[in-house]
């Protein structure tokens, strides 16, 4: 019998962590740490062969450095982007060793989409595309015959970055999936809507001879986000003014454009026909943000908690500067003060008044709740499903969604399951 022990990412989103477990071997997919409170799953790292990681955000993989594992799988460009991760997480906590990020980085063995992997006897697996961020991946484990699908983060819609998430996938007994936007509350404006709309605030702000900052994540949204500008400008919609980034985005787009076969082949076209579709990546230079000219500034970190954005709040003084917020803001953060409209902040010593305007477009690259059902109808039907990575209502709302839906039976387990299957 195989058991399915839950150690985190259960009603929650952040440290992703499921154990499968066999007589003859056990895996783990995902070892992830909480984004909010730094906690990470408690695993036996010398009982385990090894962890199958689905995608580079520290939720999924934050976890790995804390523990001595054997053996990692993941996909190429995921192995390049958790270094990017791990180094961040490290800079900012010191909560392990480089030694340890070494480590790690020495027993990653990288496979691409759909090539099967053996790893005991028993246990065999494959990723397929998951569209979420660059690398990202829905791990289709076969174990003592019965075959498993873990989502992992998904998007079945299109983005400019990336293909969508791979549905023809073969037969599935057990569905184990995601449920950021699980709930029928959770439904999303159209992708086109929301770049129209940032470019629109963008184009006031530059219009009015002002400075428009853009916290983004490093490593999905920033791509975005700058593929989106950039077109624009491109296009002569949006005023040709400096794009200035900073923080590691720098180094996630440069791994985004070294994996260029991983892309939407729309961004391949772009490069052979010369187009830099990224735009030149500048590193921010002080002497020039804070001069009196029109610029877009593109920074790390999205929710305003750390990273060089911080630098540029100041800029905020002025009326005619503009902040735009590009995903979800958690509670305690400064991202969250501003969205909720902080009058002055302080993110280091000195209070700064907030003057400029501050507005949130919610880009995301999870599936919506019309998504996430479109993409259960498509995949073979499994017999039975696992609700995780969502916050409680959204988890047990996409429960009920599935029950309804395909009939059958669906669990939301809490940390500390155990499900036999
Ligand atoms: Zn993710
Ligand atoms: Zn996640």
């Amino acid at each position: 019998m195989v058991l399915l022990k839950f150690h985190g990412g259960c009603q929650q989103i952040g440290m992703s962590c499921v154990e499968v477990e066999t007589q003859k071997g056990r895996v783990l997919l995902d070892c992830g740490m909480s984004p909010d409170t730094g906690e990470i799953p408690k695993v036996d790292d010398k009982a385990v062969d090894a962890v199958i990681v689905s995608h580079a955000h520290l939720d999924h993989c934050g976890a790995i450095p804390f523990y001595k594992f054997k053996k990692i799988y993941c996909t190429h460009p995921t192995a390049d982007l958790m270094f990017i991760t791990w180094r961040d997480t490290l800079n900012l906590t010191k909560a392990y060793k480089e030694e340890d990020i070494q480590h790690a980085m020495e027993n990653i063995e990288c496979l691409n989409y759909y090539e099967e992997r053996q790893i005991t006897e028993n246990i065999k697996f494959k990723f397929y595309n998951a569209g979420h961020i660059l690398g990202s991946a829905s791990i289709y484990l076969e174990v003592d015959g019965k075959k498993i699908l873990y989502t992992g983060d998904i998007n079945e819609g299109v983005s400019r970055t990336l293909l969508p998430a791979d549905t023809d996938i073969d037969e599935i007994d057990v569905l184990i999936i995601e449920s950021t936007y699980g709930s029928p509350l959770d439904i999303k404006p159209a992708r086109k809507t929301l770049e129209r709309q940032l470019i629109e605030e963008i184009s006031e702000t530059i219009e009015n001879g002002g400075k428009v900052i853009i916290p983004v994540f490093a490593i999905g949204r920033a791509q975005e986000i700058l593929l989106i500008i950039n077109n624009y400008i491109r296009s002569g919609k949006l005023r040709d003014v400096p794009i200035y980034t900073d923080g590691s985005l720098i180094h996630a787009t440069a791994v985004y454009m070294s994996y260029i076969n991983w892309l939407n082949p729309k961004i391949k076209n772009m490069v052979e026909n010369r187009i830099n579709p990224f735009g030149e990546i500048k590193k921010a230079d002080e002497s020039l943000v804070f001069n009196k000219e029109p610029c877009i500034i593109v920074s790390t970190s999205g929710m305003v908690q750390g990273g060089p954005v911080l630098k540029y709040l100041k800029l905020l003084k002025d009326p005619k500067n503009k902040l735009i917020l590009t995903g979800y803001q958690a509670e305690g953060t400064l991202g969250r003060e501003l969205e909720e409209g902080a009058k002055e902040i302080q993110p280091f010593k000195n209070k700064i008044p907030i003057r400029g305007k501050v507005v949130k477009i919610e880009f995301s690259a999870h599936g919506d709740y019309n998504s996430l059902v479109r993409y259960i109808k498509k995949i073979p039907k499994p017999e039975k499903a696992i609700v995780m990575h969502g916050e409680r209502y959204q988890s047990l709302s996409f429960a009920m969604t599935i029950w309804k839906t395909l009939k059958i039976p669906t669990f939301v387990p809490v940390r500390g399951t155990i499900l036999p299957i």
